[in-house]
């Protein structure tokens, strides 16, 4: 007689403690075993380091770690069942669509489905079927066939049919839900009613396997949370970052456009072009005060030099190249190899050290069409990079005047912003004792700087080690723009050098910055960080007259004069719309200082002002305004603050 032995069934929380099972325990018996509670807010599970279904039977001794509503990887599991759900309200309202795929995005995801066209009119009609689903709670199963089966369950959906024949044999795991099911991998939460808060956001199209030729579909996007609150302030921050869109501002504002005759490459228009001015005539303050000098290199650049660099070999596809008098040139990506050929022409003694050398460089670089993004993203922009060269006992005290100097600059925009060190990666050039001096003197400048900051372990560039800066606009979106980088490559491969104390020649230690990034990436960002109302300083237009009628129009151009000769940006507007109309324009075109113009203000020589954020006040003395706007601007204040 066989002894029948009772093997339980023991599974390890991330606490330490041993549970035991008589039999196979689901991964939602694990979460009842602890409590109700946590099992009603359980949508998945990791076991063993897999992430998987709640209702899968573990049938052996394991480690298991319960997802809930509150882990990021809980939301992303949601989210994919929304797809699911989403994907079963259309198919039970537009009878003839065919599902191809539906991935989880970032803040969300969509379902690329062959349908009728449809619109944003659309989506409460859908959103109310997903409603129904979400109510019904109707469990999500997963099963498995094999292909075959597979195949012959599909067979009157192309796509899904296309998908499974390109599979390997074996098994294949579907979702089921109720009259729906999803050929897919899972995991996906225990029920439909998870899906708490759900919304439609998008629809446009795109083609199968994102080829042309093929079937065009229709690509729904939506987002889900736990939480209608959540979903709520999601999507406010989605309108408050439309209303911000940096090209809608620009169009409004009149301050860039891109053209089909340079795609990528922006065109700066009038006003554009005063907030370039302004921004880089501070950035040329800083830096002056900051002890660098700045220099400028041609663009278009020989072969040769490329070669040299690196850049021929590493970085061609992306470069504009062009064949004079048969030699060939390159329009710079980048504008260190030039900087090299300064530093290079004539020899340097450690005396001289540190040197700083930036260059606002006009670079190209042939990004792909299709991540072509505003001024976020484009073919020619200006770096702001500078090289400092210096011995390595000033590597310290150098990077941390560079932190210094990105606080000033980011601060006089209200950015904050976070710290990051990346440390050797496993390809790399230089030798253990470079790499050691170069992260110690970056680490001790962080260190001595006193914020914290991230590790990146292994994130440098092969030719060194590097702080990036992140900053954080006012919707809270980080963004990178600055970046310390240790280059131990071009030095060498330029044959750089200095006459060291000891009368030896030595390679000098250099670093790549750059406090902006690219100068038309940065002011896109401030355009969405200020939602077009720029601080009195950089504002293109900082003051407008506004003539109640033509006969005042010679005491507005008088004031105008008055501005002009002091420097201060201003317009009148000498139509003959009426003063609440202009007012209404100026507040429109975010001009913070609005001069209204009547026979009282000529006859006792003053001005009446009203501020963008409100404030107003009459009669003041020409004198005392002039007085306190060059104030204001001299300090770069953010906040407006005046005349109240
Ligand atoms: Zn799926
Ligand atoms: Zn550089």
């Amino acid at each position: 007689m066989a002894l029948k032995v009772k093997r339980m069934i023991h599974i390890t929380l991330p606490d330490g403690s041993i549970k035991e099972f008589e039999q196979s325990p689901s991964g939602l018996a694990v979460a009842q075993s602890i409590s109700e509670g946590l099992a009603r807010s359980c949508v998945a599970m990791e076991l063993d380091g897999q992430i998987t279904d709640l209702s899968h039977a573990i049938d052996q001794d394991a480690t298991v770690r319960l997802i809930t509503t509150r882990d990021p990887e809980g939301l992303e599991i949601m989210r994919h069942s929304a797809a699911h759900v989403m994907a079963q309200a259309v198919l039970r309202l537009y009878k003839d669509a065919k599902l191809t795929i539906g991935p989880v995005i970032e803040d969300g995801f969509y379902y690329d489905i062959d349908m009728e066209p449809v619109s944003e009119e659309d989506f409460p009609k859908i959103e109310a079927e997903i409603r129904k689903l979400v109510k019904e709670k109707i469990p999500i199963r997963r099963s498995e066939v094999s292909k075959t089966e597979a195949l012959a369950l599909y067979k009157d959906e192309p796509y899904k049919l296309e998908m499974i024949s390109a599979l390997e044999d074996g098994r294949i795991s579907l979702y089921r839900q109720g009259e729906f099911t999803d050929l897919c991998r899972g995991p996906h939460v225990p029920h439909t009613g998870f899906v708490r808060a759900v919304k439609l956001t998008k629809v446009s199209g795109a083609y199968w396997r994102a080829d042309q030729t093929k079937a065009q579909l229709q690509r729904l996007y939506g987002t889900a949370f736990f939480d209608k609150k959540e979903l709520n302030d999601h999507l406010r921050y989605l309108e408050e970052a439309k209303k911000r869109n940096h090209r809608k501002i620009g169009e409004a504002l009149d301050l860039f456009s891109f053209h089909d005759e340079a795609p990528g490459m922006p065109f700066f228009h009038a006003k554009g072009m005063e907030l370039w001015n302004q921004l880089l005539a501070y950035w040329r303050l800083e830096h002056r005060a900051a002890g660098y000098v700045e220099t400028k290199t041609p663009i278009m650049l020989d072969r040769f030099l490329w070669e040299r660099s690196g850049h021929w070999e590493n970085y061609r596809e992306n470069m504009y190249t062009t064949l004079v008098d048969e030699n060939e040139y390159a329009i710079k990506p980048m504008n260190c190899p030039g900087g090299m050929l300064i530093y290079g022409n004539r020899p340097h003694s450690y005396r001289e050290f540190p040197i700083r050398a930036a260059e606002i460089g006009l670079v190209h670089r042939h990004e792909l069409s299709g991540v072509l993004a505003g001024l976020f993203r484009v073919r020619a922009f200006h770096q702001d990079d500078a090289h400092i060269f210096m011995t390595p006992e000033q590597i310290r005290s150098e990077i941390l005047g560079v932190l210094e100097l990105a606080q000033r600059v980011y601060g006089t925009f209200g950015l904050e912003f976070r710290l990051e060190l990346s440390t050797r990666p496993e390809k790399s050039i230089g030798t253990d004792e470079q790499w050691e001096v170069a992260t110690r003197g970056l680490r001790e400048a962080l260190d001595a700087y006193g914020r914290e900051y991230r590790l990146n372990e292994g994130d440098g560039a092969f030719y060194g080690p590097k702080i990036d800066l992140h900053i954080l606009d006012a919707l809270k979106r980080t963004w990178q723009c600055g970046t310390i980088q240790l280059d131990m490559s071009l030095p060498e491969r330029f044959d750089l050098g200095y006459i060291a104390q000891d009368n030896e020649r030595h390679r000098p230690i250099m670093i790549h910055r750059t406090i902006l990034g690219s100068i038309e990436r940065f002011l896109g960002i401030l355009i969405e960080h200020f939602a077009g109302k720029f601080p009195l300083w950089m504002a293109p237009v900082q003051a407008v007259a506004l003539p109640i009628n033509d006969d005042l129009i010679p005491y507005a151009l008088e004031i105008r004069d008055m501005m002009d000769s002091v420097g201060l940006r201003s317009e009148i507007d000498g139509r003959t719309e009426s003063l609440n109309k202009k007012i209404r324009d100026a507040q429109l075109a975010n001009i913070p200082l609005i001069l209204t113009i009547g026979p009282k203000e000529q006859a006792s020589n003053t001005l009446s002002v009203r501020t963008l954020d409100g404030h107003v006040k009459m009669g003041i003395s020409r004198d005392a305004f002039i007085q306190t706007v060059l104030n204001h601007i001299g300090k770069r204040e953010l906040e407006l603050n005046l005349f109240q």
